[in-house]
């Protein structure tokens, strides 16, 4: 499940730059998740959760940020991406340019970022 692999690597990262910096423990996590992979970035809470239960990320705090999904066509017409409410972030997208009607190529909103960790020594 795509859900799983993407909260495992970002738990890894998590893990990886906390030992870089010495941590004894995770106090917050920030990161920036796309829309597009998360729709509700509660989801993504939820399987960290879970997954990072035996780590040293497990008390700490998630502070998401949604980033905007936005596309670019091949005429070059950048544009905001809004996703219906029914969007399924499993299905395979396909959006078009609401100006010239060609596929727009994603330039952010598929992403997840380690923006920032609060930790203790
Ligand atoms: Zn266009």
């Amino acid at each position: 499940m795509h859900g799983i692999s993407i909260a495992e690597e970002l738990l890894r990262n998590i893990e990886k730059e906390a030992e870089k910096q010495g941590a004894k423990k995770v106090k917050e996590i920030y990161i920036e998740v796309g829309k597009l992979l998360f729709p509700e970035p509660s989801e993504l809470e939820e399987i960290f959760r879970i997954l990072a239960e035996d780590s040293i990320a497990r008390d700490a705090k998630l502070v998401i940020t949604q980033v905007k999904v936005k596309g670019k066509c091949s005429n070059g017409h950048e544009q905001e991406i809004t996703l219906s409410e029914d969007f399924d972030p499993h299905a395979p997208a396909f959006f078009t340019c609401n100006i010239c009607g060609e596929e727009l190529e994603i330039e952010s909103g598929k992403e997840v970022k380690l923006m920032k960790l609060v930790i203790e020594k």
